[in-house]
């Protein structure tokens, strides 16, 4: 079965989209079979695997609506050895469109039914807002993985994130739950960040990842070419963390790592 996780968190520029795609490569470069799924109208995490989402035979809007299968969507990154379903502005009229129709919160989770065995992983994208979108995420989701800046104000806004996670799994979808939290964009020069973190810990425990993701300029130029940091440049910080965190992902999945390492396409 594969493990399906939404990367969620309603604040935007927190590093969601950057987790998505990095995950996805480092997962693929782990022999992962991964697909990964852009529900944000932005289409951002199209762009940074490599797919120019100007050009999509069908996205994530057709499959919502019914306009084509999943399998018609995807497509392989010509970035990494990964599978793509992505989503451009066509997106943005969706969450309006979805109020009507039937079954709108499961919509995502019923289309891709037939497809979910041929991956270890499915990770989503979710836009910056809990709407009918994110909603779509979190009812086929097993897990949450939220990415978090560690500044005073991201507590805040964790609590309306985790009352919404509370919400669906008590109405929606008995299987979600939050995976982890994933300190990201971190300056362990900064005292403030280093506070937060420890705050973080001592409240949510094992739900804060192990695996810490610094502030890294290669992960911002990354998408500028159309790659995932990690494939952009293996060896810079950031990338190396995002590997390490999906061999934290897989082991804790209770996953084998390949014997020869990672492979980086
Ligand atoms: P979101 O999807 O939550 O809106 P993004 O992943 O798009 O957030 O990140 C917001 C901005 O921060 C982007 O410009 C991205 O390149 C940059 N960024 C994200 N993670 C890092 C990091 N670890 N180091 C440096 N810049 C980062
Ligand atoms: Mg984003």
């Amino acid at each position: 079965m594969a493990q399906i996780y939404c990367v969620a968190n309603q604040k935007g520029g927190v590093g969601k989209t950057t987790t998505t795609v990095n995950l996805a490569a480092a997962l693929a470069a782990i022999e992962q079979r991964v697909l990964l799924i852009d529900l944000d109208p932005q289409g951002n995490a199209t762009m940074g695997c490599g797919v120019d989402k100007r050009a999509l035979p069908h996205s994530v809007y057709d499959v919502l609506l019914g306009n084509c299968t999943a399998v018609q969507a995807m497509q392989s990154s010509p970035a990494a050895s990964f599978q793509v379903i992505g989503a451009n502005r066509d997106l943005a009229g969706a969450e309006i469109e979805l109020v009507s129709m039937e079954q709108r919160e499961n919509r995502l989770r019923n289309a891709l039914a037939d497809v979910q065995e041929q991956f270890d992983f499915i990770l989503i994208d979710c836009p910056p807002s809990l709407g009918l979108l994110t909603l779509n995420g979190l009812c086929m989701a097993k897990g949450v993985i939220v990415p978090m800046l560690c500044e005073y104000y991201a507590l805040e806004g964790l609590t309306d994130l985790v009352n919404s996670i509370k919400q669906v799994h008590a109405n929606l979808n008995r299987d979600l739950k939050i995976i982890g939290i994933l300190r990201v964009m971190f300056d362990t020069r900064v005292t403030l960040q280093q506070q937060v973190s420890e705050e973080l810990k001592q409240h949510f425990g094992d739900k804060v990842f192990e695996t810490i993701i610094p502030r890294n300029v290669r992960l911002a130029e990354a998408p500028s070419h159309g790659l995932p940091g990690v494939v952009y440049d293996p060896s810079a910080k950031g990338s190396k963390a995002f590997l390490e965190f999906a061999e934290e992902l897989v082991v804790r999945n209770g996953g084998k790592l390949p014997k020869n390492g990672t492979k980086v396409t």
